[in-house]
């Protein structure tokens, strides 16, 4: 056996599809199932979505990146929040400017 055979990975790092339908930089400290919620992002709010999921972004913007996966990405539904035991619920995005 060679020297330079490597070690298996841990299950769910790195293991990401083959292919990343994202246009961004498929980045292996992500777990799969990270991986996925980026490629499920309407590609808008992929670059939002990986950057919180990275740390790499505000305390502001993760908590937009928040309430956009929990809607499903429907801003009216963020706008229109009613889950008060939400522990975001008074910094979620989308309260001033109505369409
Ligand atoms: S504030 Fe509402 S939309 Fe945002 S994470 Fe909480 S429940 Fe979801």
């Amino acid at each position: 056996m060679s020297a330079e055979t490597t070690a298996p990975r841990p299950t769910g790092i790195g293991e990401g599809r083959g292919e990343c339908q994202t246009t961004l930089k498929c980045d292996s400290r992500l777990t799969t199932a990270q991986q996925e919620v980026i490629q499920q992002a309407p590609p808008k709010y992929r670059k939002l979505v990986r950057q919180a999921l990275q740390g790499a972004t505000s305390p502001r913007r993760a908590i937009q990146a928040n309430c956009l996966t929990c809607t499903h990405y429907d801003v009216a539904q963020i706008r229109e929040c009613v889950v008060l035991r939400c522990t975001v619920h008074a910094y979620r995005p989308y309260q001033r400017d109505k369409v």
